[in-house]
């Protein structure tokens, strides 16, 4: 067998997975007019929409905004990527000033703090009153500017439900004045067991709110959070091209970063594949993660970019005809293996484009029922296991693996404790950190 390893032709210059689009399709056919036009909003709102280059409403938009306008409590089934955002935001930017009367006038709810902060930006972008505010209020950040943000009156709070819930408990936060509640991500919300916070959070606003729940997927909880603190909303469903995955038996095991060889040790062992495709997001992970493996596992190489053409042929030669069992590579050379064989494929790194993952799975839904995925999530990386979630509209089984209990994405929404936390790393600050290595 060939040993990848003896090629000298590697370089640190890995070329990293494309990430997708930031803007979404917005599904028109009259580029020459602006779709919002016809929604009659306000004229500086309109101009806004327009000054942030939202030429025609998203599809999820085109439904949603009307019938929030109206003042329909709304149910709509949208992803990320969609402009789910602005569908919720624009309603209220247009109302606020009427409705703003004192303390909070709109609530999003939201499962991570990476969407508040998100939703935060996607407000302040498309926002048109200079007395306009927003504030994002999460756990794992000091409480105080909050109470100061909150104290200011600011129209519109970005929430997660626990840290919500902690400003309620201390009597910093009061709903009384409530018009507007948003439900974004209802199912990681509930998925992760928010629902009792955000039902106490609901349950102390006004009855005569108005509340739209977004969600990318419509399991039989959410619609019965929807039936229970919803009046007789209005559903819109945008039903996007969603990847044929069905088939293949998804998991994802929550695992610390220097835990995760140890994991996949025991994965090839308790699993026994007949052939995996292990993906790693680095051409040196892949090297580094060689050579581990091969220490204590039989028929293991890897492929990665800086290969030479005819070392990578001969290797897909071995991995098809069985001599190789596992493969550790990165996604620039993913896309091209096709194998009948192969029953599993490791996400050792859950890519950050929900694309490169569904092309990565796609490798074993050839054989059928028989695929089976797994994507270790190590503590940053909670908001790339979302991304995947919505992008295939599915949520993924979380797997214990014995011996690998009790850790949890940091980024994946899980009740905050109900008391200040020192101020942490801002966790985009990390994230940014982290991929400038790669380039
Ligand atoms: P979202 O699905 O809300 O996360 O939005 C995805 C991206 O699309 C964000 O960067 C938005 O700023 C952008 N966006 C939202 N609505 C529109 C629109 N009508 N036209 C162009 N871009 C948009």
């Amino acid at each position: 067998m060939t040993d990848p390893i003896a090629e000298p032709a590697t370089t640190n210059a890995d070329a990293t997975p494309e990430t997708a689009g930031n803007t979404p399709d917005t599904g028109s056919t009259e580029p020459q007019t602006n779709g919002f036009s016809g929604m009659r909003l306000r004229p500086e709102l309109f101009e806004a929409l327009c000054r942030a280059g939202y030429s025609n409403p998203t599809p999820i938009q085109r439904e949603v905004i009307p019938l929030a306008l109206a003042g329909h409590d709304v149910i709509g089934q949208a992803q990320t990527g969609t402009g789910k955002t602005a569908a919720f935001l624009v309603p209220f930017l247009h109302h606020w000033k009427t409705l703003h009367e004192t303390g909070a006038s709109g609530l999003v709810l939201v499962p991570t703090r990476e969407l508040a902060l998100q939703v935060v930006a996607e407000a302040r972008k498309i926002a048109c009153d200079p007395d306009f505010a927003v504030a994002a209020i999460y756990g794992g950040q000091a409480i105080g500017p909050q109470i100061t943000a909150i104290r200011k009156n600011t129209p519109l709070l970005v929430g997660t439900p626990g840290r919500v819930i902690d400003h309620l408990m201390r009597g910093t936060l009061r709903l009384d004045g409530l018009k507007y509640a948003v439900l974004d991500e209802a199912d990681r919300m509930l998925d992760i067991g928010f629902r009792p916070d955000i039902e106490k959070i609901l349950r102390r606003c006004p009855a005569d709110r108005q509340t739209l729940l977004l969600s990318a997927t419509m399991p039989d909880d959410v619609l019965r959070l929807a039936h229970r603190y919803q009046k007789d909303p209005k559903t819109v469903q945008i039903t996007p091209e969603t990847p044929t995955v069905a088939r293949i038996r998804q998991s994802y095991v929550a695992v610390d970063e220097d835990r995760k060889l140890p994991l996949l040790l025991k994965l090839l062992q308790t699993e026994q594949p007949r052939a995996s495709i292990i993906f790693v997001e680095r051409k040196r992970w892949a090297e580094n993660l060689y050579r581990d493996l091969r220490q204590t596992v039989k028929g293991v190489s890897m492929m990665h970019g800086d290969l030479p053409q005819g070392m990578r042929t001969k290797i897909m030669q071995a991995f098809r005809d069985g001599v190789i069992k596992h493969l550790v590579a990165t996604d620039v050379v993913g896309r091209g293996i096709d194998v009948k064989n192969l029953s599993h494929v490791f996400n050792y790194d859950i890519p950050e484009d929900p694309d490169a993952y569904v092309h990565r799975i796609g490798r074993t839904g050839r054989i059928g029922a028989d695929g089976v995925a797994i994507a270790f999530v190590s503590p940053d990386q909670g908001h790339r296991l979302t991304n995947v979630e919505s992008f295939i509209n599915k949520l993924l089984d979380k797997r214990e693996v014995e011996g690998f209990e009790g850790v949890r994405p940091k980024d994946l929404p899980q009740p905050e404790a109900p008391k200040e936390q020192a101020p942490s790393q801002p966790v985009f600050g990390r994230r940014v950190k982290k991929y400038s290595n790669r380039l």
